[in-house]
């Protein structure tokens, strides 16, 4: 066979088995050209919430592009970002009021960070600090890796990285000392912006943490006059049990980062919402305050018109109630593996959950990852392990019958390390 061109993401090609070439999704599964139905456990990295190829969405997709490609977003609007924004205002934390546009969760938080820092710069009183928690995952370009854990997936371009302050991330019963770093920082009056996932950090292993943290650290940054960002672009659109995760800290931050699940999974779109102050300290007759930035594909109007046919979906569907039997679902499951010595850190937020393979050699490059990938997909199921994570993240619509597949082959995958353990 030839060698294919293409240069997969976050895949090392001289170890990777042949890749499973895929003509069809529906629902909670990916159809491979040799008829094998694959359950979608990790919703295609996060994206595909209701289920793929929702029938709502696909038809204003359908519908769009009988009208629209892409259109200018300077000089020129459409009704499809208008009333998209319109319908975010609407559902997002209170005191969020503007929406600007882009096309991925990295370019998202790169416009988050760039308001942030152009409040202070247009207020007259610059300030350049981020803090950011340990183990956050933000994005793979230069700017949100700055951002990010730092490890072996960005050692070689450390030195291209930009310096942020780093709180511990909250381990039970030591709360406080994240509380006090963040303090610590913020007395410097340098700080603009907390830049933070709420509730769960994603990538970094799904660490979860609670709620009222969120709130304290909130508070912190109000009482200092620095900003705070929350990286919704995973626990967006429901994964967390509520629309967006800050509703469980009863807290609106001062700017919102949504991607991954804006359309449903179905089509790339991103958008930053942020307060009225921010986009108020852009407004000027002085030009040098304008806000400088654009993607090419801002605002595409067919993914916008699917971001509107997904809050049509939240708005028509019983999807709350269709998340709160899923979590519930998940907790019944996971209960069998919280007393089992094979597993440790058993966890859950809303329809996520997460349990770590007890392994001699844990962390990201831990072979337990490539292991446990191998034994998932020869059954069929799409689980990818952060090294020794197992994790499951599925569309809203899987069933309780795809579950206990999943369930039952993590429970048969553990006994692979049963020598080690
Ligand atoms: C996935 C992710 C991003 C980056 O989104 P991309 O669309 O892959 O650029 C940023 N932040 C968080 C929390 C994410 O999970």
């Amino acid at each position: 066979m030839t060698r294919s061109p293409v240069w997969h993401p976050f895949t090392q090609h001289a170890l990777e088995p042949a890749m499973r070439r895929i003509v069809r999704t529906e629902g909670a599964y990916l159809l491979d050209e040799q008829g094998h139905a694959i359950l979608d456990a990790i919703s295609s990295w996060w994206v595909i919430t209701h289920g793929h190829r929702h029938p709502l969405i696909m038809d204003a997709i359908r519908r769009a592009s009988g009208l629209y490609d892409q259109i200018i977003f300077a000089e020129y609007t459409h009704e499809p970002a208008e009333e998209l924004a319109r319908g975010l205002v609407a559902i997002a934390p209170a005191g969020l009021d503007h929406v600007f546009y882009s096309d991925s969760g990295s370019t998202c938080v790169e416009v988050a960070l760039k308001m942030a820092l152009g409040f202070f710069h247009n207020s007259g009183a610059p300030r350049s600090r981020i803090v950011v928690m340990e183990h956050g995952y933000h994005g793979d370009t230069i700017g949100t890796m700055s951002a990010g854990e730092r490890g072996v997936f960005n050692a070689a371009y450390e030195p291209m990285l930009y310096g942020v302050d780093r709180l511990p991330f909250p381990v039970p019963g030591h709360e406080q000392d994240t509380l006090d770093a963040f303090e610590r920082f913020c007395r410097s009056g340098q700080v603009a912006a907390l830049l933070i996932e709420p509730l769960i950090l994603g990538a970094g292993g799904m660490r979860m943490y609670p709620a009222w943290l969120l709130t304290e650290l909130k508070a912190i940054a109000t009482r200092h006059g620095s900003l705070m960002i929350a990286d919704e672009v995973m626990t967006g659109w429901g994964r967390t049990g509520t629309l967006f995760a800050c509703e469980q800290a009863n807290l609106a931050p001062d700017i919102l980062c949504t991607s991954k699940g804006l359309t449903g999974g179905s089509l790339p779109l991103a958008a930053t919402l942020c307060s009225a102050g921010i986009f108020d300290a852009h407004l000027s007759s002085d030009r040098s305050r304008t806000f400088f930035h654009s993607s090419s594909y801002t605002a595409n109007p067919i993914a916008c018109a699917a971001g509107l046919a997904n809050l049509a979906v939240w708005k028509t569907e019983p999807v709350g109630t269709r998340i709160h039997s899923l979590e519930a679902m998940h907790r019944t499951r996971l209960e069998r593996f919280r007393t089992d010595r094979r597993f440790a850190n058993v966890r859950q937020t809303g329809t996520i959950v997460a349990l770590d393979v007890n392994v001699p050699a844990a962390g990201y490059l831990s072979e337990a990852g490539p292991k446990l990938r191998s034994f998932f997909r020869a059954r069929n199921l799409l689980i990818r392990p952060l090294g020794n994570v197992i994790y499951l993240m599925t569309p809203y619509c899987v069933t309780a019958e795809d579950l206990d597949r999943a369930y039952d082959a993590i429970d048969e995958a553990a006994n692979l390390f049963a020598g080690d353990q």
